[in-house]
């Protein structure tokens, strides 16, 4: 049983309400080695696609994820709200016009967000951003034979396992970087959210 374009509006409604409950979370982490904004730019953003999917119904998984990006990249300024627009674009992309997300277009939809990001941003593995947790999440993801639910689950954990991987790092994009080595010992607020969100989609798929 996959993943309708009803179960995946529900799903980033319910990320909505995950990403308000980290708002401050990501906005300290931020503060630490960027501008502080970021809390405040996802919850900004995913309020928007709520208010987004309040008037409209997008008839498949692709479509809400088309409105889910085209809604962040008018709504959030900053790196984030872009990269994260693009992720959800290019995952729009790749599921096309399915009914239905299974694990292989959730798989297929998370190597294609990756791509986005990358293409936008141009960060690599080790560079200290959201690419170090959605770059083991796709290897991870890509390694499940299994149900949604489980190659959503894999990708959360390996999100998370990068996102903590971040704390040493020193960053080499983003606001970050203009702090050189001093960006050390601290948790990347992109990775975090990334992190996050896909913990949000495992939450929901397992039910
Ligand atoms: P801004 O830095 O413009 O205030 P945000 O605070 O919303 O934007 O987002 C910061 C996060 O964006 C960083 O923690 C990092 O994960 C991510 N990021 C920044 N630049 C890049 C990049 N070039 N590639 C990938 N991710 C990036
Ligand atoms: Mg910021
Ligand atoms: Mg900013």
């Amino acid at each position: 049983m996959g993943c309708t374009a009803e179960d995946l509006a529900a799903a980033l409604r319910s990320a909505a309400v995950v990403v308000r409950e980290h708002r401050d979370e990501l906005v300290e982490l931020d503060r630490a080695i960027g501008d502080g904004d970021h809390g405040e730019n996802l919850r900004r953003g995913f309020d928007a696609i709520v208010t987004a999917l309040d008037a409209a119904t997008p008839p498949t998984p692709g479509a809400v994820l088309k409105l889910a990006a085209t809604t962040l990249i008018s709504k959030v300024g900053g790196a984030a709200g872009p990269l994260y627009g693009t992720a959800l674009l290019r995952a729009s992309t790749a599921v096309g016009d399915a009914a239905e997300i299974g694990p292989a277009e959730a798989v297929a939809a998370l190597e294609a967000a990756l791509g986005g990001v990358v293409a936008r941003g141009k960060a690599e593995p080790g560079d200290k951003t959201m690419v170090d947790a959605l770059t083991p999440a796709v290897a991870a993801a890509t390694a499940v034979d299994g149900s949604l639910a489980e190659v959503l689950a894999a990708a959360a954990r390996a999100a998370d396992a990068g996102a903590e991987s971040t704390v040493p790092l020193v960053a080499r994009k983003g606001r970050a970087s203009y702090l050189g080595e001093r960006s050390a010992g601290h948790l990347d607020p992109g990775a975090r959210s990334t992190a996050l969100l896909l913990a949000s989609l495992a939450a929901t798929a397992a039910g």
